[in-house]
């Protein structure tokens, strides 16, 4: 009786263990989730690329328009609601230098374990923040920290949102130009983050990238761009 009992409590801390696992599996998967629909890469054969930047706009924009401008690059901004409420002029200028913006939630909370109203509130306010600012094309969504479990997307799907997430993540490497010279390939979805960058290291990376891709043959155009190769 007592060997069927600890058995019994086995198998359970097991499944409890293995619904945990998949559960943070499947919040932080890049290529995948539950609900609607998710890019984090396109394929195909042309020599491009999307660098995306997450988070802002702060003071930083007019560096990195600058530095885009130099490299005739149209890249993809996901921008946070409070930033934009704080930064007007900011986003402005991205939306007149021809890039495109998408919605990376008002506040930047985690969207895990949210209530729907919560979720519907930090897009729709961002939503109106982007389009105050002149922007009118389609607005895609990438999750804050890249999570998402169940609430988020489906809310998208219900909306008829896209995720989009990232392939080449330089910040998780020690050698960040190294990485990505090892893993670019045509239709990579880049992720940089250049807006709260007080080092000037990211900026200096960015323009290493641009060099290095420019040089490679590599154009950079917008996540929708390349959607639509
Ligand atoms: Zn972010």
């Amino acid at each position: 009786m007592k060997r069927k009992i600890t058995l019994i409590v086995c198998c359970f801390i097991g499944i409890v263990c293995l619904l945990f696992a998949s559960a943070y599996y499947l919040m932080n998967a890049r290529s995948f989730q539950i609900f609607g629909g998710l890019t984090n890469q396109v394929e195909t054969d042309e020599l491009v690329v999307a660098l995306t930047f997450d988070d802002g706009p702060t003071e930083k924009v007019d560096a990195i328009l600058a530095l885009l401008d130099d490299y005739q690059a149209k890249a993809t901004f996901f921008l946070i609601g409070k930033d934009m409420k704080n930064n007007p002029q900011q986003t402005r200028k991205i939306v007149e230098a021809g890039h495109q913006i998408g919605n990376h939630t008002f506040s930047h909370e985690r969207m895990i374990f949210q209530s729907q109203q919560f979720i519907k509130q930090e897009i729709t306010k961002t939503d109106q923040l982007i389009r105050e600012a002149g922007y009118q094309e389609e607005i895609d969504f990438r999750p804050p920290f890249g999570k998402k479990l169940f609430g988020l997307p489906y809310y998208l799907s219900k909306h008829d949102r896209e995720t989009i997430t990232w392939n080449i993540e330089p910040d998780t490497a020690e050698d960040k130009l190294a990485y990505v010279q090892e893993k670019i390939e045509p239709g990579s979805i880049i992720l940089l983050h250049p807006m709260y960058d007080q080092s000037g290291e990211e900026l200096q990376l960015l323009e290493e990238i641009l060099q290095l891709l420019t040089s490679q043959g590599y154009s950079f155009i917008t996540v929708d761009e390349l959607q639509n190769l």
